[in-house]
């Protein structure tokens, strides 16, 4: 890898900032945009990404990225090869994130002849641990990406604190207490913490150590949305060796060329928010069981739907057609009710659009931040991780309805006659649909000028710029 291809001129005037995203489209997507609002904000970006990807979703968008915005730069890194099996989980994202902290150490050469000199790393909260001795030893500032909401990234915060306390941190308690916050209801935890050493919680505790390091955490959240989680930490009640959290988002989408596909021209012609959206985001099958519930729930519930059905987590893998997951008959039934993707597509563009009435989705954080800049409610249906924490914000703030009997993603068969029922709240209730219209006019408030996250990230590029 060199470093040619920017001016003289450009390293006078703009910071170079180096982006480091770890696995999995939920990461690299907050990063892309980031990369893309700081590049429009004149600093010089190189993007750094582990090869291979684990999904070709990621791959895909890395290469068109690049090729959109050919001022950003590109510095591709071989993962090492590590033992491939883990007894505590077998899901190739966790050991993804592995393999990339373990490979960091690769970087350090290449950061060091940086040209010019990097002003700052941006690394994914999951790689901290590994960036932080490299930007230590190169004296480069090292800023924190948080690709979770602030309450889930004080739950990773404070993990250390809690694993080591078993009377404190047990199953049979009904509350987890965060200095600062309300408490977190037990139900909320996701599973793996209960094993400090499950592959995602010993990774978890090992970077939430590195973040009292860290200049600053960078949040794909606003003010308003999260406000008293964001003031807990910003007066340091939660841990005071946490660094300043800076609140960004909703981060901006760039646009690749517009999506052809013809669920774009079905939209166009179904009336003003009557289609309700199902997703489950980029790496989240149901059971087949499940599957054919929620189609069930879909068609009981008479509302128009487009639904992105997934039944692999990883793309590569997923080879079933619709016929075989829920039959020609209910194809056939529904054809005039609604339409099936198996296939990567633009959420963005389909948030955006006015046929568009609720969200069904898995609350990752991206679809999240997306739903709330445009406003839409949520039936929140969290399956794993931090998307419980992330339905409850959802929830208080106003922007959907979640029902926590159907419990974490295949812990028990969710049927259809209930699933229809929740639709029907989520598309005919104007209430929620009010504060969800709400929700979007704070979230361009604060992407807009004088806003709480425009400013925070005109903060950061003047803390990088004067280093
Ligand atoms: N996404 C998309 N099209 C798809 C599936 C996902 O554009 O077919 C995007 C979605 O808009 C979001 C990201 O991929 O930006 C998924 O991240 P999220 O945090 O919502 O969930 P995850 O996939 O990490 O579970
Ligand atoms: N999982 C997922 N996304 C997450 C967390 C978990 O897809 O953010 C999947 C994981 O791969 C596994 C299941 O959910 O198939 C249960 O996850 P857990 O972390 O509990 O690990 P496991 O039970 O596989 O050891
Ligand atoms: N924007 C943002 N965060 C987002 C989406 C958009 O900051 O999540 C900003 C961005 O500056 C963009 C402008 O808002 O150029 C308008 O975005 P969009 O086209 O989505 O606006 P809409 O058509 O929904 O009003």
């Amino acid at each position: 890898f060199l470093w040619i291809g920017f001016n003289i001129s450009d390293f006078q005037r703009s910071p170079h900032i180096a982006l480091f995203p770890s696995a999995g489209m939920g990461h690299l997507t907050p990063f892309l945009r980031l990369a893309a609002m700081l590049s429009s904000r004149n600093c010089l970006i190189t993007l750094i990404t582990a090869k291979p990807t684990v999904s070709a979703a990621e791959s895909t968008h890395i290469s068109s990225f690049i090729s959109t915005h050919p001022e950003i730069r590109h510095l591709e890194f071989q993962i090492l090869p590590i033992n491939a099996t883990n007894p505590t989980t077998d899901d190739p994202f966790f050991i993804q994130f592995e393999a990339v902290s373990r490979s960091v150490h690769v970087l350090h050469p290449l950061l060091s002849s940086a040209s010019p000199p990097l002003c700052a790393i941006f690394s994914d909260l999951v790689v901290a641990s590994s960036t932080a001795p490299i930007a230590d030893d190169l004296c480069i500032p090292n800023y924190i990406v948080s690709t979770t909401s602030a309450k889930f990234l004080c739950l990773i915060a404070y993990l250390p604190v809690l694993t080591s306390d078993s009377a404190k941190f047990n199953l049979g308690c009904t509350e987890v207490q965060i200095p600062g916050l309300s408490p977190l209801p037990i139900t909320s935890i996701p599973p793996p913490f209960w094993n400090t050493n499950h592959l995602f919680t010993a990774h978890l505790i090992t970077n939430a150590r590195a973040l009292p390091k860290a200049k600053g955490i960078i949040m794909n959240t606003f003010n308003w949305f999260e406000q008293e989680t964001i003031d807990a930490v910003s007066n340091g009640g939660v841990l005071d060796s946490l660094p300043p959290i800076l609140p960004i988002g909703p981060l901006k989408p760039f646009s690749f060329e517009k999506d052809q596909n013809q669920y774009l021209s079905w939209l166009d012609n179904q009336p003003a928010e009557s289609v309700v959206y199902v997703s489950f985001g980029s790496r989240t099958a149901m059971s087949e069981d499940q599957i054919r519930e929620l189609g069930i729930g879909l068609e009981r519930s008479k509302h128009r739907f487009l639904w992105v059905l997934k039944s692999s987590k990883v793309d590569k893998e997923d080879s079933k057609d619709l016929k075989e997951l829920l039959g020609n008959f209910f194809l056939e039934r529904t054809s005039n009710q609604g339409i099936i993707v198996k296939r990567w597509v633009n959420q963005e563009e389909i948030l955006a659009h006015p046929a568009i009435g609720g969200f069904i989705n898995h609350c990752g954080w991206n679809s999240v931040s997306e739903a709330a800049w445009q406003g839409i409610p949520i039936l929140a249906w969290p399956q794993h991780g931090d998307q419980r924490v992330n339905a409850g914000v959802v929830e208080k703030v106003g922007l959907g309805i979640w029902e926590r009997g159907w419990g974490w993603g295949g812990e028990k068969l969710v049927k259809g006659v209930e699933i229809g029922e929740r639709i029907g709240q989520l598309m005919e209730d104007e209430k929620l649909r009010s504060r969800a219209r709400k929700v979007g006019e704070e979230a361009k408030k604060a992407c807009g000028f004088g806003g709480s996250s425009e400013k925070a990230l005109t903060g950061i590029i003047d803390m990088v710029t004067r280093n």
